[in-house]
């Protein structure tokens, strides 16, 4: 199968860099509580799984390996998927608000993605599972384990982000859903949580507007921009993720075989955009939509 990427096209997805009146709602979006209060006579139990992946930085210019293979991650910047800081953000408020107990952050791929996992103890993870793996993981592969560690670690919430910038698949948690037959909220712009209902409802963004999804617990939410603005580690956070436990796996331990049906046969640049032209008036733009373009 020929699988191209779009690499020009992988969004940047920096909320620094939304317009500014972007920042405003974020801002006062994110000092609503929206979670209960802590109640220590109810201290809850429930454990959050999140899975964060190791990607290159969205403010790297990509570029495709000399022999088309793939794109270049030799001294490239390596960060933290931007949704899944999203994703793992959620958890930690709601671990705050007293309706979670622990949140575990979750990274499969090469042994550099200790250094993710590490970023996710420090903004507050209680734990990290490093499943490693050297060959490329597919999104099936990517579900399988993540079923396989929810059978372990049995949480009541799974997070993830709705997509990883570099493949940009948005599969991972639909395909991880359907196979714990649990139900799903994709692209989650609000997360209410019930613990007593045991029910988590959830507004999603979809291309009409907003959708509200009512769900019972355990489900799988995938976030999305909107959602929250994540916060920076600390110093003392930083110093104090040094000596959280990570957990190490391989997906064999697992019972995941990474054999895929998927190969990538070849990664290409997308053609070069033609310089654009700046046109003086109304009519002479409709005039080359219509007989330049021939889009109208
Ligand atoms: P994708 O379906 O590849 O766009 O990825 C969607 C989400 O799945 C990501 O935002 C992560 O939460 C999760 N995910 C995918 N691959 C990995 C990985 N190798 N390690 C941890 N999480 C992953």
């Amino acid at each position: 199968m020929l699988m191209l990427l779009n690499l020009l096209e992988i969004t940047k997805l920096s909320q620094n860099e939304l317009p500014l009146p972007y920042h405003t709602k974020l801002d006062s979006l994110s000092s609503r509580p929206r979670w209960r209060a802590r109640d220590d006579n109810q201290a809850s139990t429930m454990r959050i799984m999140v899975a964060i992946k190791r990607v290159v930085d969205y403010a790297v210019k990509i570029r495709v390996k000399p022999d088309k293979t793939g794109v270049e991650t030799n001294n490239v910047k390596m960060s933290m998927n931007p949704f899944c800081e999203i994703a793992l953000e959620e958890a930690l408020r709601i671990k705050e608000s007293g309706l979670a107990s622990e949140v575990v952050a979750v990274s499969m791929g090469p042994s550099q993605c200790v250094d993710t996992l590490r970023t996710g103890l420090a903004m507050g993870a209680d734990r990290g599972i490093h499943v490693e793996a050297t060959s490329v993981l597919y999104s099936l592969t990517v579900a399988k384990i993540l079923k396989s560690l929810v059978e372990v670690e049995k949480p009541g919430l799974l997070f993830l982000g709705k997509q990883a910038i570099d493949d940009d698949c948005n599969q991972t948690g639909q395909m991880v859903a359907g196979l714990l037959s649990w139900p799903q909220a994709t692209f989650a712009s609000k997360v209410v949580l019930d613990k007593e209902k045991q029910v988590a409802t959830v507004d999603r963004e979809v291309d009409g507007g907003l959708e509200t999804l009512s769900l019972d617990l355990p489900a799988v939410i995938t976030t999305d921009l909107r959602l929250n603005q994540p916060r920076y580690a600390t110093l003392p956070n930083i110093m104090k993720a040094k000596s959280k436990v990570i957990k190490k796996y391989t997906p064999q331990e697992l019972n995941v075989d990474i054999k895929s049906d998927l190969e990538v046969i070849q990664v290409t640049e997308p053609p070069k955009r033609k310089a654009g032209v700046i046109v003086s008036s109304v009519d002479e733009l409709i005039d080359k939509l219509k007989n330049e373009a021939h889009v109208i």
